[in-house]
């Protein structure tokens, strides 16, 4: 069995479900296909629940009505037959009415994930009114039956597993699945989700949950690239990368991937493959635990970094200095990216701000702290780095122009990190586009 997951650009237009439907229905191997919001749908969720929780009921209305006129015309093009229509309308009037009603009752952070979760539900709901229309034997997977957080909002892959299982065995003379991606049930037993972007690794978790050949993630690109297409002007799709290297590059900033979506998949050791709706024949990226090859295989950047500097003569042969220190980022729940240490000073950086001022507060009594904001991680991955002739002193000499502020390497065998002012990283992620790839 396999997972095929598709973004909200792949189901974003009537025709590119029609081409969904295509792509699913190639091979004759049982799927699992996982389907995020109609691109844009989220968002716009987003916008109805915050105008809401101001008490802005009137813009929140309007919002509403924007976005049902949206879905009312996509099933024009989406299905053509009568019943098909009827049914396609009466999935949108009910999740519409849903948004209505709660218009009336007042706003809570419970509400807040029920009305997210609209996205996906009408996605899967309509896609599967689609597939019935053509004739394509399937069956419509509730994902709010089956995927779970804890209290901690961790996923539970032994739950998943179990629940996911059952639904399966039960309907075992099907082939093809549909199911929501993103959407869950928390540990109160209310709806909830696993952050944005979370398709991904609704993708991944049902691959791992069972143990599928492999798990395709489905979007508008040909796979991740060697560097940010944005950014600079040639990039290339990699071939292959290790369960390791992509989570390294999903964490650093390649927008691709979920970033917490590669260890169901890793656990389970099942492939990952990235793969673009646009050109269903390219080869995309393989992701395995076999690396492929060594040396260099990408460059990604992470915006909104603060570096933190302790800088302390009393940490000079002293120990205990650090888990003082951390201790304090553990107290406030900020997790640390890079750490550099000297015998006096140590620097950290953190990706929220959310605490800082209660941070640097703490951390004063043990020495000068310095701040700096607006720090950009760009992050250097491929396999055994470390290793390969010559990385060093090209990453070195490439950036010779940048102003640098941290280096960290040796950490993982996987990646070499330097912190740069946001304002170089364009200009860094070019230099070393040359530099290191050639490109
Ligand atoms: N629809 C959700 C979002 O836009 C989940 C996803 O697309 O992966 O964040
Ligand atoms: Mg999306």
């Amino acid at each position: 069995m396999k997972v095929m997951k598709f973004g909200g650009t792949s189901v974003g237009k009537p025709e590119r479900m029609h081409e969904v439907a295509q792509l699913i229905t190639k091979d004759a191997e049982p799927k699992v296909v996982v389907l995020s919001a109609l691109s844009g749908t989220t968002n716009a969720l987003v916008e109805i629940s915050n105008s809401l929780s101001t008490g802005n009921r009137e813009a929140a209305k309007q919002k509403i009505d924007t976005l049902e006129a949206h879905y009312r015309t996509f099933i024009t093009e989406l299905v053509k037959q009568e019943g098909s229509r009827a049914k396609a309308n009466a999935i949108i009037t009910e999740h519409f009415e849903f948004l209505n009603i709660i218009l009336r009752i007042s706003f809570s952070e419970a509400l807040y994930k029920d009305i997210l979760a609209q996205g996906e539900l009408m996605s899967t709901k309509l896609f599967s009114v689609y597939l019935e229309e053509q004739g394509i034997d399937h069956m419509l997977l509730p994902a709010l039956e089956f995927m779970s957080i804890d209290a901690s909002e961790e996923p539970q892959l032994g739950t998943i597993k179990a629940k996911l299982g059952q639904l399966l065995k039960q309907y075992h003379d099907k082939k093809l699945f549909i199911t929501q991606g993103y959407i869950c049930r928390n540990a109160k037993g209310e709806v909830d989700n696993l952050k944005r972007g979370g398709s991904d690794y609704t993708a991944s978790l049902v691959a791992a949950a069972i143990n599928a050949s492999v798990c395709e993630i489905w979007t508008d690109i040909d796979g991740m690239h060697n560097n940010d297409p944005r950014i600079v002007d040639k990039t290339v799709a990699i071939k292959q990368l290790s369960f390791d290297e992509a989570a390294e590059l999903a964490y650093f900033g390649a927008k691709i991937l979920h970033p917490t979506c590669i260890w169901p998949a890793q656990q389970e050791n099942v492939p990952v493959k990235l793969l673009n709706t646009m050109q269903p024949d390219a080869s995309g990226t393989v992701i395995t635990k076999e690396a492929g090859s060594t040396g260099v295989k990408a460059v990604a950047a992470k915006d909104g970094i603060t570096a933190i500097k302790i800088k302390s003569s009393r940490m000079l042969l002293a120990y205990g200095f650090l888990r003082k220190v951390f201790e304090v980022f553990e107290k406030y729940q900020t997790s640390i990216d890079m750490i550099t240490t000297s015998e006096v000073a140590v620097s950290v950086t953190i990706d929220s701000d959310a605490a800082l001022p209660k941070i640097v507060k703490e951390l004063e009594p043990f020495g000068s702290v310095e701040v700096q904001k607006d720090q950009t991680i760009v992050s250097i991955v491929g396999n055994e780095i470390s290793e390969t002739d010559d990385v060093l002193h090209k990453l070195f000499d490439a950036v010779r122009e940048v102003p640098v502020t941290m280096v960290s390497y040796g950490g993982s065998p996987h990646n070499i990190s330097m912190l740069v002012p946001s304002a170089h990283k364009t200009k860094t992620l070019q230099l070393l586009n040359k530099g290191l790839f050639g490109l």
